[in-house]
C-alpha cells in the first residue's frame, strides 16, 4: 500500500485540546455532574450565608439532592443575589484566597463582584483554550485579542486561554482601530477576537485604510460578548476573509469559555464537565423539557471562589443533546436569540434586536450599522430603524432604500418599523458592547 493511500485510510485524529473530557459519553458527564454538583452544593451551603439563608427558607438541604434532576427544589441565583452580597458576600473562601477580581461596570447601583482562587483561574484559562481549539485555533496561531481588557473578563480570560493553549497572543484591548489594523496586518495575525460589532468596525476601517485582510493569514474570528445574527456572521466572514464562530460566557460563572462552536457549527458546546445547565420559563421558573426554548440557567460544578447555583442568565435560547456531528456529546446551547431584558414588544409581537439585524444585513444598499429606537405611542410601543446606506449610494435613493427596508422587517419579522436612512458614518461605532437600542419609552 502506498504512504497515499494509507494516509487516506487512516485520517489524522481531529485537534482535541482536552480528548479525554471532549469525548465523554452522556452518561459518563451525568455520573461526573453529579458527584460535582454535590460537593459545590455542600460547599456553597456551608459557606455561603445568603445561600444558605434561602435554602433555608425553602426547605432545601445539600443532601437531598440524589439525582441531578433533584436540583430543582434549590433556589436561584440572581444579579440582584450580587448585588446585595457587594462586594465580597457570596464568596466560599477567604478573601485571601482570592487571586484576582472583576466587576461589571454596572450603569445602575453596584456592580457586580465576582473572584477566582488559584484553582479557578487554571481552570478558566484550560475551559478557554478548549474553547479556541474547538472554533479551529491551534497552537502557534497568532491570536488578536481586541476584547477589552480591565475589570471586563472578556480580555484578560481569551488572554490567559491564548496562552494556554500555546499561541502568540497580542492583547491589542479595544480601540485605536486604526493602530489594531497595522498590528493585524504587520504581526500576521491569523484569530481574531473581538465583539462582532467591534469586528464590523475594524473591517470597515481596514477597507477605508486600503488594507485587505482577505487572502492574509486571518483565518477564523471568535466573536462573543453580545447577541449577533447569522446574517452579522456572514457579512463578518465576507468582509474579513475568515470562519466566524460564536463563544459564550458570562462573568457570574466565569467569563468567556463556558461555551463555543465547533465546526459544525450547530450550537454552541456548553462544557458540562463544569457547568451544568437548564432552561426555564422566565415567568413561573418551571424548568423545561430539552428542546423548549426558553432561559438558560447555569450552575458552576469546579468553582472554587464564587460557586454559583442555577444563576438565571437572562438569556434566551433551548438546549439540544442530540448527537453533534463534531462527535462532542457535550450540550449545546443554540445561538442566543437575545437577553429576556432586550425583549422588544411590538403591536405584541416579540422581537429582538438580532431578529432586525438580520432583517437588515440582507437588504442591497444598508450597511449593517443600526440603531433601534424604541418609543411610547399611546398605549404602543412604536420602533424606528435608524440605519446607514451603503456609502456609494445617492441620497436621492435613500427613500426607496427605506421602503425595502420596512418591507423586509414587516416580512421576516412580521412587524411594522419606521425607518430613517442617516448619512454615512453618522452612528456611532463600537470599540467593545455595542448599544444597540435606545430606550426612550418612560421609565415604569
Ligand atoms: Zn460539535
Amino acid at each position: 500500500m502506498s504512504l497515499a493511500l494509507a494516509a487516506r485510510r487512516a485520517p489524522a485524529a481531529p485537534y482535541r485540546f482536552d480528548p479525554d473530557a471532549e469525548s465523554l459519553s452522556r452518561d459518563a458527564i451525568a455520573a461526573l455532574q453529579l458527584v460535582r454538583l454535590q460537593a459545590t452544593l455542600a460547599t456553597a451551603y456551608g459557606r455561603v450565608a445568603p445561600f444558605r439563608a434561602k435554602c433555608n427558607a425553602v426547605g432545601a438541604r445539600p443532601e437531598d439532592l440524589i439525582r441531578l434532576e433533584d436540583l430543582v427544589r434549590f433556589p436561584f441565583t440572581t444579579k440582584a443575589d450580587l448585588r446585595e452580597a457587594y462586594p465580597f458576600g457570596l464568596f466560599a473562601v477567604p478573601r485571601e484566597q482570592v487571586l484576582r477580581l472583576h466587576a461589571s461596570s454596572g450603569t445602575t447601583g453596584r456592580p457586580t463582584v465576582v473572584g477566582y482562587t488559584a484553582g479557578d483561574l487554571d481552570r478558566w484559562a484550560g475551559l478557554m483554550a478548549r474553547c479556541f481549539a474547538t472554533a479551529g485555533a491551534r497552537p502557534g496561531d497568532v491570536i488578536h485579542n481586541a476584547y477589552g481588557y480591565g475589570l471586563f473578563t472578556g480580555g484578560l480570560g481569551a488572554h490567559d486561554g491564548a496562552q494556554r493553549l500555546g499561541a502568540t497572543v497580542v492583547p491589542a484591548s479595544g480601540g485605536g482601530t486604526e493602530r489594531q489594523i497595522v498590528l493585524l496586518r504587520d504581526f500576521g495575525a491569523s484569530v481574531l477576537c473581538a465583539t462582532p460589532s467591534y469586528a464590523l468596525n475594524i473591517a470597515e476601517v481596514a477597507e477605508a485604510q486600503g488594507v485587505d485582510l482577505r487572502g492574509g493569514p486571518l483565518r477564523l474570528g471568535m466573536f462573543g460578548a453580545e447577541p449577533w445574527s447569522g446574517a452579522m456572521r456572514a457579512e463578518l466572514q465576507a468582509r474579513l476573509g475568515i470562519v466566524a464562530r460564536d463563544v459564550y460566557g458570562l462573568s457570574e460563572i466565569m467569563g468567556p469559555g463556558v461555551a463555543v462552536e465547533c465546526e459544525a457549527a450547530d450550537g454552541l458546546h456548553g462544557w458540562e464537565d463544569h457547568f451544568l445547565f437548564e432552561v426555564i420559563d422566565p415567568a413561573t421558573g418551571q424548568v423545561l423539557p430539552p428542546g423548549a426554548q426558553g432561559e438558560l440557567v447555569v450552575t458552576t460544578l469546579t468553582k472554587e471562589a464564587l460557586p454559583m447555583i442555577r444563576y438565571r442568565t437572562r438569556d434566551i435560547t433551548r438546549l439540544e443533546t442530540a448527537p453533534c456531528a463534531c462527535g462532542r456529546n457535550h450540550v449545546r446551547i443554540m445561538r442566543i436569540a437575545g437577553r429576556d431584558d432586550d425583549m422588544m414588544i411590538i403591536r405584541g409581537v416579540n422581537v429582538y434586536p438580532t431578529q432586525i439585524e438580520a432583517a437588515l444585513v440582507g437588504v442591497p444598499q444598508a450597511s449593517p450599522h443600526y440603531l433601534l429606537v424604541l418609543e411610547r405611542a399611546g398605549a404602543m410601543d412604536r420602533l424606528t430603524v435608524e440605519l446607514e446606506p451603503d456609502p456609494a449610494l445617492p441620497p436621492a435613493d435613500y427613500a426607496r432604500l427605506a421602503g425595502a427596508v420596512t418591507h423586509q422587517v414587516k416580512s421576516l419579522v412580521g412587524v411594522t418599523v419606521a425607518v430613517v436612512v442617516r448619512d454615512p458614518g453618522s452612528l456611532p461605532r463600537s470599540a467593545g458592547k455595542a448599544v444597540r437600542v435606545r430606550d426612550l419609552r418612560p421609565r415604569l
